[in-house]
């Protein structure tokens, strides 16, 4: 599996949200995008998942362009996990909801394999117990366990996640975290994830994109994109920036100013390729 964004662009209306994104990601790959609240990590993600379609560009899976694959295809392709927050369009137990991330592979009705998988989501992500408990009862936590559970369920090649984390105890960030990069090591798949914690993307993706106003301000590594200048340019914060045996540790220490890039558009490396 391998996944190309070329020089996508998406637009609210007339509020440009992306401008001119292009990467790519390789099978075995985590890629992590961070970047400041509204620079656009979100809307990139929908636009990887389908969900919106970018008003410029193309987005191709192995080679074949995401908007021309039929629905049922996109399913077995993409998993997506929405932002915390989001709230579940109709109500449903934890099961339920679950066994949903198998739609696109159920033929006639659900198979022993769908059962398998659907339990051993559940009871990784320790919800065995709420199985049978409405979605809408419980804490924003355990409901952000449970979309977890529905993507990994879904077994797709692709598994995009929008801060997944954001809502979990530090066990569940950890033990989740290291799902998601055993999910990419297997197999031929891929993982896009928005994180917001700079420290755990450090440690938990292979690369990094840092977006900024919907560009691509800096990529590469966590040691090169995370750099007290970036840090500083892009979220308008001074920051101390160390490297441990477990990834980069990120200290910001205090908001500075106006972020540079408003002032100062040299700074934004647009269209900096990955
Ligand atoms: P992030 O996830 O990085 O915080 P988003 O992708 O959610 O950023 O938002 C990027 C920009 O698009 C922001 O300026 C935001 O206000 C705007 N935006 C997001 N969703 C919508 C929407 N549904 N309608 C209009 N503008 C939106
Ligand atoms: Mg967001």
């Amino acid at each position: 599996m391998r996944l190309q964004v070329e020089e996508v662009s998406f637009a609210y209306g007339s509020i440009p949200a992306l401008e001119n994104v292009t990467f790519k990601v390789r099978a075995g790959e985590v890629l992590g995008i961070v970047g400041p609240n509204g620079s656009g990590k979100s809307t990139l993600l929908k636009c990887l998942a389908k969900v919106l379609k970018p008003r410029v560009g193309a987005i191709l899976l192995d080679g074949k362009n995401l908007a021309s694959l039929p629905g049922r295809e996109v399913g077995r392709y993409l998993g997506y996990v929405p932002p915390p927050g989001t709230g579940s369009p109709f109500p449903c137990t934890v099961l339920e909801a679950v066994l949903h991330g198998r739609r696109p592979h159920l033929t006639w009705g659900v198979s022993q394999r769908d059962l398998a998988v659907v339990t051993s989501a559940l009871a990784f992500l320790g919800l065995t117990d709420l199985a049978e408990r409405q979605l809408e009862e419980l804490s924003s936590g355990q409901r952000q366990k449970v979309l977890i559970a529905r993507a990994l369920a879904q077994e797709p090649e692709v598994l995009l996640l929008d801060e997944p984390t954001a809502t979990l105890d530090l066990r569940y960030q950890l033990e989740v975290l290291s799902l998601i990069r055993e999910f990419a090591a297997s197999k031929d798949r891929l993982v896009v994830m928005v994180l917001h914690d700079l420290n755990l993307a450090s440690r938990f993706a292979d690369r990094l994109i840092l977006l900024c106003e919907g560009r691509i301000f800096a990529a590469g590594s966590p040691k090169a994109v995370l750099t007290p200048e970036n840090i500083r340019a892009t979220y308008g914060v001074e920051a101390v920036v160390s490297e441990t045996q477990w990834g980069l540790q990120v200290i910001p220490v205090a908001p500075v100013g106006i972020p540079a890039q408003d002032k100062d558009p040299q700074l934004r490396k647009v269209g900096a390729q990955v």
